[in-house]
């Protein structure tokens, strides 16, 4: 939820330009740095980050910004229509205050450890504090090349970019926790990229997208130091994020550091379970779940071949570099993060001798992510509260919406409609008329899985009865949990065919729908629309790769 003010937290004033950002850059001042200071790529021991400052780019250009972001960190809007924040937001100009750097991760890409990774071509500023108080690090993605960029070089495409931008915000609306996005700033530089990795690289326009979170730690952050058996470095890391991203915890364990490390691990356990559910609710596959992608506060990070589930199918990802085995499809989701956790606990387990309290997070994960799901799915589907029972209802809706091409967003959004059949006097046509616009193939609707929907609406209705709320309560409920608008594949690519040809006003247009996905937005149908014919198997909507 947008929560632009509270009570009792002061309201900082907004910054006169971007020099007076209020940097205090806790990252960089508490931990290690790379003693080398030069921009060469190399293996990075002994250090959590290196300094490095972002490689300027030939003709900055602001194509959007987020007026929430905006305004979380006090800039006027004049000031975020102005040529310095085109400059500053691509890296051209490191504004006063500011202590940029890239940080020093690894990961398990594909289930296979990676070694280093790093901040490849992301270079932080720094953290500012926002208009509550709150510290909030900026992020350049695709700001030129840092010691962790391996062989590729530091930037990123105006599609990967905008696609970052949009859906950044886009999540925040829908209520998923995710890092956020200031803002989207043409380089004017092209960039070159194979995107099927078939052998056909074709340069594409550059864009650097500023990332806003409170901290962009990953799993992979402490997997390295662990892997590498640098335990100093894993016990600053460690005590670090535990101060600064977990103050409450830090506040209340007065307890040893084995206690303090396994109640961190156990949020970060609820956290990202919390997460998990609520890609399941909207339908977002992330696509690359690597550890590296993984952030330790619970948020949506990294968002490269990501996709929205369209019709319901739970073996679909939209990452074409995951076709063979699928690891990262949307039904497996829940599982990865548990093997994602399983990684960071083992991490975790060099500095402590203690493995119970981990093992126990571990299965709270499990419990946390089916009692999360239940309740979820009880509040979406109108039964107000989860209860014995239930599973079997939820497992044979999943049926129904596998048994022919339907839209998930278009089904459950319109489940609110269907009448609640009281005295059982409705036809099957009436209970389904409602629904019938989220088959993606009209004549699919017939015989059996006609009939199999019908049964199921029937046992639905029931169980609203039996859930007790008024049908005008009922309705408002569901649909604010299940959204109207999402981030099609098909709208992002429109999006990026128009900007790529010089017209950025539907970046504009999306970016305004996205912000009230759970209203039906009266003139606004066509982006409620199910995926188009020519999106089916096309690049960029159905198929996606890591190139970007
Ligand atoms: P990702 O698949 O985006 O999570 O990236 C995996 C790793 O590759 C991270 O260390 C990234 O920083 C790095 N990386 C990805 N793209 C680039 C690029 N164009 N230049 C440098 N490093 C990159
Ligand atoms: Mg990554």
């Amino acid at each position: 939820m947008v929560q632009s003010r509270q009570l009792g937290v002061p309201v900082l004033d907004p910054v006169a330009n971007l020099d007076s950002l209020a940097f205090d850059n806790r990252f960089t001042a508490a931990l290690p740095a790379d003693p080398d200071t030069s921009n060469r790529r190399r293996q990075v021991h002994g250090a959590a980050f290196s300094r490095v400052e972002p490689t300027p780019v030939p003709a900055p250009s602001t194509l959007a910004w987020s007026p929430e972001v905006a305004e979380l960190l006090g800039l006027a809007p004049e000031l975020c229509a102005s040529q310095d924040f085109a400059v500053v937001f691509a890296g051209n100009r490191v504004p006063a205050g500011a202590d940029p750097f890239a940080a020093n991760y690894g990961g398990h890409q594909f289930g296979r450890w990676a070694g280093q990774l790093g901040d490849g071509r992301a270079i932080a500023l720094g953290e500012v504090l926002d208009r509550h108080g709150n510290h909030q690090t900026l992020q350049l993605k695709g700001a030129g090349p840092t010691p962790y960029s391996r062989r590729a070089d530091g930037r990123a495409v105006l599609r990967s970019s905008l696609r970052e931008f949009l859906c950044s915000e886009a999540m925040h609306h829908l209520g998923v926790p995710t890092t956020r996005a200031l803002s989207l700033v043409a380089t004017g530089e092209s960039v070159l990229r194979d995107v099927l990795y078939d052998g056909n690289p074709r340069p594409e326009p550059g864009a650097v997208v500023c990332r806003v979170a409170p901290s962009f730690t990953r799993f992979g952050n402490f997997q390295l130091p662990a892997a590498r058996g640098d335990l100093e470095l894993l016990r600053q890391l460690v005590e670090f994020t535990i101060r600064a991203d977990f103050p409450d915890l830090a506040a209340e364990s007065l307890g040893t550091f084995d206690e303090a490390v396994a109640a961190m691990f156990q949020d970060v356990c609820r956290r990202t379970a919390a997460l998990v559910v609520e890609w399941m609710r909207v339908g977002f596959v992330h696509g690359v779940l690597n550890t590296d992608n993984m952030s330790i506060l619970g948020l949506t990070i990294d968002y490269g071949p990501y996709g929205w589930l369209e019709n319901f199918d739970p073996g679909w990802t939209p990452n074409t570099t995951d076709a063979d085995t699928r690891r990262y499809r949307y039904g497996a989701q829940p599982q990865v993060a548990h093997w994602n956790l399983l990684q960071l606990g083992n991490a975790l387990l060099q500095l402590t001798d203690q493995a119970d309290p981990l093992e126990a997070a571990l299965d709270h994960y499990s419990q946390s992510y089916q009692r999360g799901f239940r309740n979820m799915m009880a509040e979406r589907l109108g039964w107000a509260r989860p209860r014995d029972g239930d599973d079997a209802l939820v497992n044979e809706l999943m049926g129904v919406l596998t048994s022919a091409e339907i839209d998930q967003v278009l089904f459950f959004r319109d489940l609110a409609r269907v009448p609640v059949d009281r005295d059982g006097r409705l036809s099957d046509e009436e209970l389904i008329a409602p629904l019938a616009d989220a088959w993606y193939r009209p004549e699919e609707l017939v015989g059996e899985v006609r009939a199999r929907l019908a049964g199921w609406l029937r046992l639905w209705a029931q169980r609203v009865v039996e859930g007790g709320l008024d049908d005008e309560e009922r309705r408002r409920r569901m649909d604010a949990l299940n959204p109207r608008f999402v981030l099609r594949n098909y709208l992002a690519q429109e999006a990026i065919d128009a900007a790529e040809q010089g017209d950025i006003s539907l970046i504009g247009e999306l970016l305004d729908v996205l912000r009230r996905p759970y209203d039906d937005q009266p003139g606004r149908e066509r982006f409620a629309a199910r995926r188009p014919e020519w999106a089916r198997r096309r690049v960029g909507c159905s198929m996606l790769s890591c190139s970007s």
